[in-house]
């Protein structure tokens, strides 16, 4: 069931209302890996067999070449409620959780128009992982 709703909110997502107007859902003209794959973007923290931790790996290795990788996840970060499951930007859903815990003790209450400030500044991936690197990213405002 899980699957199936976060299937369709990838087929979805661009007519779904949006948690912050400046942060729109990203799109591109080139077909990325979540739109051509998307099962392999699936990914579910709670299912810890091989094959699962393995086709998350992969779906973020292609994320580290996606070309709208910034943008997706700072949107994957304020649209929680939308990416609770999954592979998004690089990041499974903890990863996210523990980046929204931090830009919260960060930038307090704020912290999504912060992001929204940052442009096109946005979370870099490490190449060997693809976990964010939002330390070097963001910059603080107070
Ligand atoms: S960064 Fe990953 S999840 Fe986001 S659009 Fe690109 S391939 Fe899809």
């Amino acid at each position: 069931m899980r699957s199936t709703v976060h299937r369709r909110q990838r087929r979805l997502a661009p007519s779904i209302p949006e948690c912050h107007p400046a942060i729109p859902y990203p799109v591109d003209d080139q077909p990325t890996g979540c739109r051509t794959n998307p099962d392999l973007f699936l990914h579910d923290e709670r299912d810890t067999s091989r094959r699962s931790k393995e086709a998350a790996a992969q779906a973020v290795a292609e994320c580290a070449g996606c070309p709208i990788a910034a943008a997706c996840l700072k949107w994957a970060l304020v649209n929680s409620h939308m990416t609770q499951l999954g592979i998004w930007g690089g990041t499974t859903a903890a990863d996210r959780e523990r980046m929204r815990d931090d830009l919260r003790q960060r930038f307090g209450r704020d912290w999504m128009n912060t992001l929204a400030r940052q442009g096109s500044r946005a979370p870099e991936h490490t190449a060997a992982s693809g976990f964010v690197n939002h330390e070097a990213s963001f910059t603080s405002t107070q």
